[in-house]
């Protein structure tokens, strides 16, 4: 085993045995030899935090196709300086990604010459594949009649929902499936009609849960299994219940506000699993599911042999790796790899059965291929220019060895060349940078100082600037009280949400949701929403801390100074059954 230190926070890391036997089997073998893969030089955060860097999951802005001159909704800001194609024109064959093609420089580094590609070839506004009626939404596969959802596959009239699938009629979730009917959920499964629900599975009709399964006319409870009628883990008859349930009404704004809060309080007096790992074995990390040998990973249902990956679904033998769904092997440092893809290596954005790619950007269905982007069903590229497989191999061996001479070879694309600004992606919900700090100083690599891009302005997407508005604080406390009237007054108006006094709208078939369910009209925008439904999850790291009861050492995901009470597994355990 080797300890590192990382090139970027000084924290030390270790590389073990297995980790060599990986790298050693996922290093490619290009005219008969063998390109071995060096032990990486950042600690496994700080890849993370690189890979983050080229996922903007949720900004969209106004914007114009760079091939039709027509309107579009883009991830890409006004400035970003890319050539942006309305997605159903990249997809078509109105124009070639191998028209771009290019030699490769040996007097330029790696990364400035992938960047300059970058620039030149097109990207599609939004990735919205096989879906229907959802165009305000980003990285969604079969959906249908979805708004502002953003990673998600197979959702039906469901609205902001993030890294979600198989769910319908439901709004406000984060990484659920099978949710149906159901309104602000984090982590569960098979829910039906639930509200405010966390870390819980197969319950129906009730709300505030959080660790429970199996439940049903349920509210304010926790760890609770095949309970029903229970308030604050106590037990009702169904009269006395139901009693309750209507004095509380729950469905009036302010009472509601102050009930999320009772309920925040009550989980602190309740006694907390230090992880969630259910049906798995040998794996370290939290929300694992069905997985096995898998270590240091967070979010995975259905992962074996492998590590540091966040969320990822029905994957092998994967390392450094971030949104990745179905049948995928052998990966080494990606992000978004999609639907059957194997040995791909520091590439971002790879769909439909590719294999074989090494840093790549952006391809469907293509096989080796080195340092292209944007290609559907290609074979043999470099640079987007087409080769015979024995010119390819030679040309390929000879740029490995010249990026080993600037040690590009075995690095992720670097943070400084991401297509999006630092705080427009993933990377700022997860490692957040404030705004002098990412112009000022940056990043300490290699004895340089490297800049971050950072976009200093808003731009509202859907408001237009004469539009009435409405300050959030002023909206009816009850959806009852929802007039024709009123409602045509809210959709014409930009309401004034509450927390970032940023302006949002509603759309008409939100409102018929809020009302079908009895939800009062959310006061804060779903950006600050999910912001603060990220919050209430623990972070992807592992703690040292003592039992609460039994005082033996354990990993978990609070952190040591957090007030939850929190058990081993065994005493967790032995409490709850
Ligand atoms: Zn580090
Ligand atoms: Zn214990």
């Amino acid at each position: 085993m080797e300890t590192k230190a990382c090139k970027q926070c000084g924290t030390s890391y270790s590389f073990t045995e297995q980790d060599t036997e990986f790298y050693n089997k996922i290093s490619p073998t290009i005219n008969w030899v063998k390109q071995n893969i060096p032990s990486p030089s950042l600690c496994p955060d700080c890849r993370q935090q690189r890979r983050l860097s080229w996922i903007n999951q949720r900004k969209l802005y106004r914007g114009t196709c760079a091939f039709s001159n027509k309107p579009i909704l883009s991830i890409y800001s006004p400035e970003s300086g890319y050539k942006i194609y309305d997605y159903k024109v990249w997809w078509s064959d109105q124009w070639s990604p191998l028209d771009y093609g290019q030699n490769f420089d040996f007097s330029k580094p790696f990364f400035q010459q992938f960047e300059e590609l970058m620039k030149e070839v097109p990207y599609p506004n939004l990735s919205i594949i096989n879906s229907e009626n959802s165009e305000f939404n980003h990285n969604i596969a079969d959906c249908k009649n979805c708004y502002m959802c953003f990673g998600n596959n197979n959702l039906e009239n469901t609205y902001y929902a993030s890294e979600s699938m198989y769910s319908s009629n439901s709004s406000d979730i984060w990484w659920s499936g099978k949710i149906e009917n159901s309104y602000e959920m984090s982590s569960c499964a098979n829910m039906y009609k639930c509200y405010y629900c966390y870390n819980s599975d197969s319950c129906s009709d009730s709300i505030f849960l959080q660790n429970c399964s199996w439940c049903n006319n349920c509210i304010m409870c926790f760890g609770l299994q095949n309970a029903k009628y229970y308030i604050k883990n106590k037990q009702y008859s169904k009269e006395e219940f139901e009693k309750k349930k209507q004095e509380m009404n729950l469905w009036n704004y302010n009472n509601l506000q102050a009930y999320i809060t009772d309920f925040h309080n009550f989980l602190l007096t309740q006694a907390h699993k230090c992880t969630t790992i259910v049906n798995s074995e040998n794996c370290n990390g939290d929300y694992i599911f069905d997985s096995n040998n898998c270590e240091n990973s967070f979010n995975i249902v259905g992962v074996k042999n492998s590590k540091n990956l966040y969320e990822w679904w029905r994957v092998s033998n994967v390392q450094d790796a971030t949104f990745v769904y179905d049948d995928e092997w052998y990966i080494l440092e990606c992000t978004g790899v999609f639907g059957n893809s194997f040995h791909i290596l520091f590439s971002e954005y790879v769909f439909n059965s590719s294999s074989n790619l090494i840093y790549c950007s952006n391809m469907s269905n293509s096989k080796n291929c080195f340092w292209c982007v944007g290609l559907r069903d290609q074979e043999y590229c470099i640079l987007n220019k087409q080769y015979s497989k024995d010119d390819y191999e030679k040309i390929v061996s000879k740029i490995i060895d010249y990026m080993k001479t600037t040690w590009e070879w075995g690095e992720f694309l670097p943070i400084s060349t991401s297509r999006f600004a630092y705080n427009e992606t993933a990377a700022q919900e997860y490692y957040p940078l404030d705004w002098n700090w990412a112009n000022e100083a940056i990043n300490f690599i290699e004895n340089k100082w490297i800049k971050y891009k950072w976009l200093n302005k808003d731009y509202p997407v859907n408001i237009p600037p004469t539009m009435p508005t409405i300050n959030a604080n002023e909206l009816i406390v009850d959806i009852k009280d929802l007039s024709e009237e009123y409602e045509k007054q809210l959709l014409n108006s930009a309401i004034i949400c509450e927390a970032s006094k940023k302006p949002f709208r509603f759309t008409k078939s939100e409102l018929d949701f809020y009302k079908k369910l009895n939800i009062s009209l959310p006061r804060k925008s779903h950006d600050v929403r999910h912001m603060e439904r990220m919050k209430l999850r623990n972070p992807r790291k592992l703690y040292d801390r003592k039992c609460d009861k039994c005082e033996i050492d354990m990993k978990t995901t609070y952190a040591p100074d957090r007030e939850e009470i929190v058990y081993c597994k065994a005493c967790y355990e032995k409490k709850t059954y």
